[in-house]
């Protein structure tokens, strides 16, 4: 290790530098934390919430362009779930791709809600009508839009 105070190499675990005197107790505690925090970079990130954020990222961009399909409506909330756990990534990287797939999967989810429910409510007022015939409703079962019709 080197001297903190004069810098010169002295023998790993010694109480005092041979050179300038200086107290080097606890040097060595100091250069090992100082090691360990060289060899994990802040951007690295070690944990598992990178994976959340890469699929709360994907989950998003899958909840938004499928909304229109109400496919938000299963995949928004675990996109929002990951992107949120997303989030405590220590990569400022993967914790910008978390906001956006926490926005994007809010986004598909409520996409989702209004379509199904405007869709709901269209076919419920084409069914009271009469409108609609025996295969469309069986469709909109099939999706999940049940109605009961009296004929
Ligand atoms: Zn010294």
């Amino acid at each position: 290790m080197y001297c903190k105070k004069c810098g010169k190499m002295v023998e790993d675990g010694s109480a005092f530098c041979p050179y300038c005197g200086a107290d080097l107790r606890g040097q060595e505690e100091v250069n090992e934390a100082i090691e360990v925090a060289e060899a994990t970079p802040a951007n690295e990130d070690n944990g598992p919430w990178k994976v959340f954020a890469l699929l709360g990222f994907i989950l998003g961009i899958v909840s938004l362009a499928g909304s229109l399909f109400f496919i938000g409506l299963t995949t928004g909330v675990p996109g929002i779930v990951f992107s949120i756990l997303g989030k405590k990534s220590s990569n400022p990287d993967k914790q910008a791709k978390a906001a956006k797939g926490l926005k994007l999967s809010i986004w598909g989810l409520v996409i989702s809600i209004v379509v199904y429910t405007a869709l709901f409510v269209v076919v419920t007022i084409l069914a009271m009508n009469g409108t609609l015939s025996e295969e469309a409703l069986k469709f909109f079962e099939f999706i999940g839009i049940d109605i009961e019709v009296n004929r």
